[in-house]
Order: structure tokens, then C-alpha cells, then sequence
């Protein structure tokens, strides 16, 4: 019998861990749940605008290495687009104040001396309170590790630490916000460049992974819920998955992709994150005014980044759990007032799709940070993969495919 690495779940972990180890020859089968894969990252056909549209906007910077090396094996670097310097350009909806966030591309960062290059109306000083995160002891909150308040926390740190975390920076790990910072602003400008998936997430991570797969083989299977695993002392031995069931063979592996929750019904005592955080994005269907830059960080409103895209706008708000019973149309509304406010368009609401993802991310408290476990599990065969992993980062796409690459890593080490 041929080695089987068999994978639950398509999403990015799952994918990642694929790619490495069909790239390595060996036989892999990858089972989804969904009719399609991608999971909290994906595209699809909107019949109301008529668009193709992603489950949300990914914002991903080019200090993501394992992302950026992900998408060079499937083909698709070419994919993710965004300015060649580090540039961040902002708007204060409360005072119309615009300025560009502009962190020089050394790791030494002069910029923080430049007027011109830093937030308005702060002082190189004011900077220095960041160090706060770095020196941080294990299970500080961000809140104990530095001042949240003031214009720089407003206008930089507040929003920043947010859409990195998907959570209130004020109860959020301080050691996942270092984590972040050590590998991007810390890092330098260099590391810092925003990339964003132009022409959709299913372009670029989703569809050339499973030409990928399929072109070295590997069997990808849809509509395959896993229900349940039978276990021996030390080994997974058999799926099921409801009509049909399988037999591990002697050196098969068992990758378990899922999220936290279905991770938890599937492998007896695990613990895991259980407490999640909801993103709120609003799709337009209308063209970007002409110079509107790739991405606008919008603060004071509701609204907190705008992407511009060739066929619509789309914003996104993180942390959202507050605005999950909020109608669409209200939120719709509300969003698109301040979009048409900051772009000049005009204040008539387009075409809009409002996406809630209510478990978008696993809160990035201490509380949860402890919870996360390891890629290896007490059964021999039987390795974890998923941006709740204990990757050392919060719950991202680099995180996910860092979580992918060291299940494929230990499964082919075991096998
Ligand atoms: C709205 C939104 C915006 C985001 N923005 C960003 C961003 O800007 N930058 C960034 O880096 N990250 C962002 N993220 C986070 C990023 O999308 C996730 O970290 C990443 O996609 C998680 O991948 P995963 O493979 O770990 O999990 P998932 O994508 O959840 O994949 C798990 C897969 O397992 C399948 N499954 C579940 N149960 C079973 C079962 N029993 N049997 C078989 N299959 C099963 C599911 O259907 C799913 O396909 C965002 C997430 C959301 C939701």
C-alpha cells in the first residue's frame, strides 16, 4: 500500500501542508468539508452585485515570508500587488486630516525623525512607547505593556495592533503584537510593503494551489465532512465520514486542518481556542476615483481600511462582534456614508454586499494565546495544522500557512 497523508480541511493550512509535502512526491488526499475550497479565505460569485468577491479583504505585508514563498510554489507571486515602497496612506474622518505613513525601508528607522514621513502632530518621542510590546513579559496585555491612549495610539497604534489582531489591542497578547512587529515595522520599511491579492483571494492562494495538487497528483475530495476518528492507544485509525469510512494504513498520516471548534468534536481532551473574534466587510460596486490609493486607514469612523479595487470598494471593520446584529442595510448605510465622505463619491448608496464572519479569528488574549497547542498530538500518526496552532503569531494567512508547513514537516518526519 502506497504511504497516504491524508488532510481534513482545504482552508490555507491545510492547503499549505498539501503543496509541501505533494511537492516532496509523496501521496496526499485532501478532504473538505465545503463544496469548495479556501475556507475563511475565499472568493465566490456574488449574484446581487454580480461580482466575483472575496469573504473579505486580506491585507497581508512583505515581511509574510512563508505566505510569499507559499504563493511562489503555486505559481502565483505575481498575484499579490501593492506600492514599492512602504507607504501607508490615512485619513482622520473627524478632522478631513490626510497624511502618508512613510517608514524608511532600513531596519535603522530615521523615518520616525521625519515630519513628513511620520503621524502628524506627534514627536519622534512619542514612538519609543512601542518598545513597550517588545520588552513585554509572557501573558502581558497590550494595555499593561503600553500607554492606549493619545493621538499616536489613535491615529497609529490603535488601529494597526487592531486589523493585526482582530481584537481590542487594550486585552490583546502583548507577545502576539511583538510577534507581528518584530517581523514587519521592526524589521524595516523592507519588511513592511503592503501586498494585496488584486484580483482576488481565489486567484491568488486558492485556485493555482489545487491546479498545483491535482497536477502532482494528489486526490482532492469535496463535500467530505469528517465525522468522526477511531483511535487505538497511540494512533489514529480510521475516518469516518458518514457514508463512507477509512482505513489508515500502518505508515498513513492523519493532518487535522480544521478550525479549533470541529478540531475539538474530532481528537478526545484537546484544548484550543474557544472564544473568536467577527469581521464586518462592506462590498461597493463602483469604480475607485482616480488616484485613490490601494488602501486607506480610516480612523475615527466606522469604517477602518478602504481597498480599492478595479470593480469595487471594500471596507473592512475588525473586532466586529458589535455590529453582528446590526442590519445589513443599516450597516450598509452607515459605511457608505463614510466612504463617499472620504472618496468624494457621490453620497447615492451603490450596489453593496455586507459579509459578517462572526468566527473570524480566535480572540489574541493571553487567555486564548495559552491554549493553543503543538502541530504534534499524543497519537503518533495524528498532526494539527490551522491558524490557532501555536504558531507564535495571531490568526493570519502567514500564520495558517506557517501552521501548514510544520504539520507537513512533522507527519513526514513521523511517517
Ligand atoms: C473576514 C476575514 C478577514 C481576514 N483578514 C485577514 C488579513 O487581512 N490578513 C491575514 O493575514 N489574515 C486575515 N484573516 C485570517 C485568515 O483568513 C485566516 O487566518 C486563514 O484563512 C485561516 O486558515 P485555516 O486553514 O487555518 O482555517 P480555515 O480557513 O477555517 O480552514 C479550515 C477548513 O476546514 C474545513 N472543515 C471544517 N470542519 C471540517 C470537517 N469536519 N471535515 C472536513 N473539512 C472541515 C472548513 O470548511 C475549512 O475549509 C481574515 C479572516 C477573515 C474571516
Amino acid at each position: 500500500m502506497t504511504q497516504t497523508f491524508h488532510i481534513v480541511g482545504a482552508g490555507l493550512a491545510g492547503l499549505s501542508c498539501a503543496i509541501r509535502l505533494a511537492g516532496e512526491g509523496r501521496r496526499v488526499v485532501l478532504h473538505e468539508a465545503a463544496r469548495m475550497a479556501g475556507g475563511r479565505c475565499r472568493s465566490y460569485y456574488d449574484s446581487s452585485l454580480d461580482l466575483v468577491i472575496d469573504n473579505g479583504n486580506h491585507l497581508l505585508l512583505s515581511g509574510n515570508r512563508a505566505a510569499r514563498d507559499y504563493a511562489r510554489r503555486i505559481g502565483a507571486a505575481d498575484e499579490l500587488v501593492g506600492p514599492q515602497d512602504c507607504v501607508f496612506d490615512f485619513l482622520d474622518t473627524k478632522s478631513g486630516e490626510r497624511w502618508r505613513l512613510r517608514p524608511n525601508l532600513s531596519r535603522l528607522p530615521w523615518w520616525i525623525f521625519a515630519q513628513d514621513r511620520r503621524v502628524p502632530g506627534t514627536t519622534a518621542r512619542d514612538y519609543l512607547g512601542a518598545l513597550g510590546i517588545l520588552r513585554a513579559r509572557g501573558g502581558a496585555t497590550i494595555a499593561e505593556a503600553m500607554e492606549c491612549s493619545g493621538l499616536l495610539y489613535e491615529r497609529l497604534w490603535g488601529p494597526v495592533l487592531l486589523s493585526a489582531l482582530n481584537t481590542d489591542p487594550r486585552e490583546a497578547s502583548a507577545g502576539l503584537a511583538a510577534a507581528v512587529l518584530r517581523e514587519t515595522l521592526a524589521a524595516g520599511g523592507a519588511a513592511c510593503r503592503p501586498l494585496v491579492a488584486r484580483r482576488g483571494l481565489g486567484s491568488a492562494f486558492i485556485e493555482p494551489a489545487l491546479a498545483t495538487l491535482r497536477a502532482k497528483g494528489a486526490e482532492l475530495r469535496y463535500g467530505a465532512r469528517l465525522r468522526g476518528i477511531e483511535f487505538s492507544d497511540d494512533r489514529a485509525e480510521r475516518l469516518n465520514f458518514g457514508e463512507e469510512t477509512i482505513d489508515l494504513g500502518a505508515s498513513d498520516s492523519l493532518v487535522l486542518a480544521t478550525p479549533p471548534w470541529a478540531a475539538q468534536e474530532l481528537m478526545p481532551g484537546l484544548e484550543a481556542p474557544d472564544d473568536f473574534r467577527g469581521i464586518v466587510n462592506a462590498h461597493f460596486k463602483i469604480a475607485p476615483p482616480t488616484g485613490q490609493p490601494l488602501l486607506l486607514g480610516m480612523v475615527g469612523s466606522l469604517s477602518e481600511w478602504l481597498f480599492a479595487f478595479d470593480d469595487r470598494l471594500s471596507v473592512t471593520i475588525s473586532g466586529a462582534d458589535r455590529l453582528m446584529d446590526e442590519p445589513r442595510e443599516s450597516l450598509a448605510a452607515r459605511i457608505w456614508a463614510e466612504v463617499a465622505v472620504a472618496t468624494g463619491l457621490p453620497a447615492e448608496l451603490p450596489p453593496w454586499q455586507i459579509v459578517k464572519e462572526k468566527r473570524a479569528t480566535f480572540a489574541a488574549t493571553p487567555r486564548q494565546q495559552a491554549r493553543r497547542p503543538k502541530a504534534e498530538t499524543r497519537w503518533r500518526n495524528l498532526f494539527l495544522a490551522g491558524d490557532w496552532t501555536a504558531t507564535g503569531l495571531p490568526a493570519t494567512i502567514e500564520g495558517a500557512i506557517r501552521s501548514g508547513y510544520e504539520a507537513a514537516r512533522s507527519a513526514a518526519r513521523g511517517a
